[in-house]
């Protein structure tokens, strides 16, 4: 037969998965006390004036009864034990502190609410809290149970003890007392769990709503990962949160931050069984509790979270969506995810998901607006901008620049005999020459139909010319064909240098459109300098 403590247990266990959440080990009243930090400063006193409460209680039945002691003991602070939570007695022999669930006398409550041994024989199971239970004549436990039917403390009861030296039998009216000092106490306990219940709520809530305020904040991708730490952070006490977006097969780490943070950064895995590519194959937060012992990998190959008690993979989900990646929170604490935790977690992952998805609309805007759509290269809007801050940053530190304007020798003619559709292969076929003779920190572009321009950084006349010779070249010896006929092309180009030529920004694109003319002029398909026209 199933005894009241294997239920017990096996309730605890099943709500166990909310750990740190009031239907777990951590059951009321402990939880209250443990839990404070939740609680606001105005509602703490009804954690105290419970405490109180059950003092006096337990104090008049004792006096009722004429017994030695009456104690109260909790299930807690973990799974299989009792805790003397308080008690009233007159023997010095009392001893309060922690015991294992179902050990002495106690032990005996099995599928019974309560036991009456009267006499209590020295033979009987201990008493826990007596070393030395010689004047004890008769004993009597009745169990507080909050009722299987409350989600919030499922798991979470009382045992009611009291002894006294007389050994008569434990009469009606002993019980009746007895039982309604119990019921007495769970209602006590009841309106207080209430009270605080909705006090911890409100707080819930509240920081809820200062974690979304802060995300909404965000608009572009980076600020969105900021903001998912600060509100994650409001939350939770996190060592490392980190952010893993998901693409087809594999996911990559985009942001960490905490703890080892560069390790990570950049780097792909495959969506394989550890519990990021769990989560992201079942769409749910992993592990089902949020205590991490290490056991399962949370990225494969990885000691990364070897460190932390508390792990939660949180997918980042939009409805019925493809996966957008998954959140990684880890903390060196333990038992910090409360129900209403992991529940606020899900709603703030919730939004960072629309925020990411967001974010990368409003950059892909953002890099239409400065795309030019048939070469991909940057557009004349992007150039001017470049051009300016290029400008800029020449002046700020004296530096140097140069600019190449180019244009397409005698289009006009190539769309004529080949069509627009050719002509515009042409063009890509440029653009990717353009490409290949630009460094980092330089910038290639199309500023109009069939002409282009370059900015290159830190170089003079000298380092322009050769640019601008290495890409005529390039486009001379291109072997374009149409219907199997190689159509030549060539380029002009112009050229000018900051501060060689002039230190005034329209000056120099002035100075740069004018060899360009001096080029077509002189015969096309030739680099010319500034200094040659002028
Ligand atoms: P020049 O050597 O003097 O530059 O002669 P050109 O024929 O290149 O000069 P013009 O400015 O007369 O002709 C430019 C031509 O480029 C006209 C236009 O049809 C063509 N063009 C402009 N934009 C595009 C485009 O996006 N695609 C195609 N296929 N042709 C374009
Ligand atoms: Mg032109
Ligand atoms: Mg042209």
């Amino acid at each position: 037969m199933v005894n009241w403590f294997t239920k017990l247990a096996r309730h605890r266990q099943r709500n166990s998965s909310q750990s740190g959440d009031i239907s777990s080990v951590d059951a009321l009243p402990f939880y209250l006390e443990k839990n404070s930090g939740l609680i606001s400063s105005d509602q703490l006193h009804v954690v105290h004036q419970f405490r109180e409460c059950v003092e006096n209680q337990l104090k008049i039945l004792r006096t009722a009864l004429n017994a030695t002691s009456v104690v109260l003991f909790w299930s807690g602070p973990s799974v299989d034990q009792l805790t003397t939570y308080s008690f009233s007695s007159q023997s010095d022999g009392l001893v309060a502190g922690t015991f294992l669930t179902g050990s002495g006398v106690v032990g005996v409550l099995k599928d019974r609410s309560e036991i009456a041994l009267a006499p209590y024989h020295q033979g009987s199971p201990t008493i826990l809290y007596y070393h030395d239970s010689t004047h004890v004549g008769s004993f009597f436990a009745q169990s507080l149970s909050c009722g299987e039917t409350d989600q919030r403390i499922t798991g979470s009861y009382g045992i009611l003890c009291i002894d006294r030296v007389v050994q008569d039998e434990w009469s009606p009216v002993d019980r009746s007392l007895i039982a309604a000092t119990a019921d007495q106490l769970l209602q006590n306990l009841s309106l207080s769990r209430d009270l605080i219940f909705t006090d911890i709520e409100r707080r819930t809530l509240q920081l809820a709503f200062d974690g979304l305020r802060v995300l909404n904040l965000a608009l572009d991708i980076e600020s969105v990962y900021r903001a998912a730490t600060q509100a994650f952070g409001l939350i939770l006490d996190i060592d490392l949160f980190a952010i893993s977006l998901v693409h087809n097969n594999y996911h990559e780490f985009c942001y960490i931050s905490g703890d080892c943070s560069e390790q990570f950064l950049n780097h792909k895995f495959v969506l394989d069984d550890s519990l990021i590519g769990q989560a992201v194959k079942y769409r749910r937060v992993l592990p089902e509790t949020s205590s991490y012992a290490g056991r399962a990998p949370i990225v494969n190959g990885s000691n990364l979270f070897d460190m932390y008690k508390t792990v939660l993979v949180v997918p980042l989900l939009q409805e019925d969506r493809p996966i957008t990646g998954v959140l990684i929170i880890a903390a060196r604490g333990e038992g910090l995810v409360t129900r209403n935790c992991r529940d606020m977690i899900e709603m703030i992952a919730a939004q960072v998901a629309i925020k990411i998805e967001l974010a990368r609309s409003h950059e892909q805007i953002q890099q239409m607006a400065i795309t030019d759509p048939l070469t991909g290269i940057a557009n004349r809007r992007a150039f001017q901008r470049g051009f300016t801050a290029m400008y800029e940053r020449a002046r700020r530190r004296t530096g140097s620049f140069s600019l190449i304007i180019c244009d397409i020798d005698l289009f006009k003619r190539v769309n004529d005999s080949y069509g627009h559709p050719f002509g515009d292969q042409v063009i890509q076929q440029i653009a990717i020459q353009l490409n290949e003779v630009v460094r980092t920190g330089d910038l290639a572009a199309r500023i109009g139909g069939e002409e282009f321009a370059i900015l290159l950084e830190d170089t003079g006349l000298s380092g322009a010319l050769d640019v601008a010779e290495r890409l005529r070249k390039k486009v001379e010896n291109l072997s374009l064909l149409f219907q199997g006929e190689v159509v030549p092309v060539t380029i002009s180009l112009g050229f000018a240098a900051f501060p060689q030529n002039t230190d005034n920004q329209e000056k120099l694109f002035n100075y740069a459109d004018q060899a360009l003319y001096r080029a077509k002029e002189s015969g096309r398909n030739r680099s010319v300098c500034w200094h040659d026209v002028a």
